[in-house]
């Protein structure tokens, strides 16, 4: 069934491709396939694709929405770092209302008790903003996956050539690899295959995720974001899986390469070295973050203004950490839809726009069958 970049988009395509799909899963233990890509996990379902492939297929929600998988120790360390006289915080909207391990206390609060809090589209914005205002000190929230890793790099990279003293980064930011080999070495994961991130293999390149079906013996497939993207690329997994040949696709050609793009990866190389870092739900992985190299201290802002990541803790009765480990559906959470809200929201899942507890909500039909199959 090799489709054309058009004809996976018409609707009886889809119907077909499903139907494809149920033909090769068959009754008994259902495809486990996991996606890590908070883009995935929001396209799932608003198209709920979960409930249309159940029960033969089970999508599971991982560790792929960048705000989620930032401990509340780091926003513990941030929402202290804001409280500095004459620093001003610039990070994206979302990690804005992400609690730390205070059920409530947020940037978005700080910034009401007055605290200097500047919401920004592309970190060249924070840059920017610190030229225009050489009094105070800017730091910018580094936070995402490869994916937003050349962006942070481009701004670290133009504010050294401008010699700006007054704007630093407090890099969060996280490697995908790494923490997808920490994934597979838990003893409670059950997994079939992988639906791989199309925007960090368009940085990365196809073959970074290579290593799941040579080392781990797992189909693998790079995919695009539509909803026939998502179908195509599950038909794809489930008929390597029924064939036990394990290999990785690309099905996301019209963006991914198999290299990638090497000028984001340059300048990547240019300013970070890998370094471990703390995950939500994870904890410690080694290499699994970015530092900043040696030269580029001057605009480290966790050595120039002494950073500090708290123990941390979740709020207490949130599971985000299980949710992101792909061990507990978002409607499993006893405070799902009760006393956690996107109005009201306890943890980050439900918080982010990207949010696997916040997609359940938005989106997945209110059954036990979808919390059953990761809804
Ligand atoms: Fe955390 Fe809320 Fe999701 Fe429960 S429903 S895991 S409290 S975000």
């Amino acid at each position: 069934m090799p489709w054309s970049e058009r004809e996976f988009r018409r609707p009886r395509n889809a119907a077909a491709l499903a139907e494809a799909i149920r033909g090769l899963t068959g009754p008994g233990r259902p495809l486990r396939l996991m996606e890590i890509c908070g883009t995935h996990t929001m396209a799932i379902a608003k198209a709920g694709l979960r409930e249309l492939l159940a029960p033969g297929v089970q999508l599971l929600s991982g560790p792929g929405c960048p705000v989620c998988v930032t401990p509340a120790g780091a926003i513990d360390g941030v929402l202290a770092l804001s409280e500095r006289p004459g620093l001003v915080i610039a990070s994206y909207g979302d990690l804005l209302r992400v609690p730390g391990s205070v059920r409530g206390d947020t940037l978005l609060r700080r910034k009401a008790l007055g605290a200097a809090v500047l919401t920004v589209y592309s970190p060249l914005e924070a840059v920017e903003a610190a030229a225009q205002d050489p009094g105070r000190d800017y730091v910018f929230l580094g936070v995402g996956f490869e994916t937003t890793a050349p962006g942070t790099a481009a701004c670290l990279l133009e504010a050294a050539a401008r010699g700006l003293a007054n704007f630093s980064v407090l890099c969060l930011l996280k490697r995908t690899e790494p923490a997808l080999r920490a994934l597979l070495a838990a003893p409670d994961l059950a997994v079939d295959g992988f639906l791989c991130p199309g925007h960090v293999a368009a940085v990365t390149g196809a073959e970074a995720f290579r290593f799941l079906p040579e080392e781990y013996g797992l189909p693998a497939v790079v995919s695009g974001f539509e909803a026939g993207d998502i179908l195509y690329s599950v038909w794809r997994l489930a008929r390597m899986h029924a064939a036990r040949r394990p290999g990785l696709e690309n099905e996301y050609t019209r963006l991914v390469r198999p290299q990638g793009n090497p000028a984001a990866r340059a300048a990547v190389d240019r300013v970070f070295l890998p370094a471990a870092s703390v995950w939500r739900g994870l904890g410690e992985i080694p290499a699994s973050g970015y530092a900043l190299r040696p030269e580029f201290a001057p605009w480290d802002a966790a050595r120039k203004f002494g950073f500090a990541p708290g123990p941390g803790a979740e709020v207490p009765g949130c599971r985000c950490g299980a949710v992101l480990r792909g061990a507990c559906a978002p409607r499993a959470c006893p405070l799902f839809g009760r006393a956690c809200t996107p109005a009201d929201p306890v943890g980050p899942c439900m918080v982010s726009a990207e949010g696997a507890c916040a997609a359940a909500y938005q989106y997945g039909a209110p059954t036990e069958a979808a919390a059953a199959h990761g809804g």
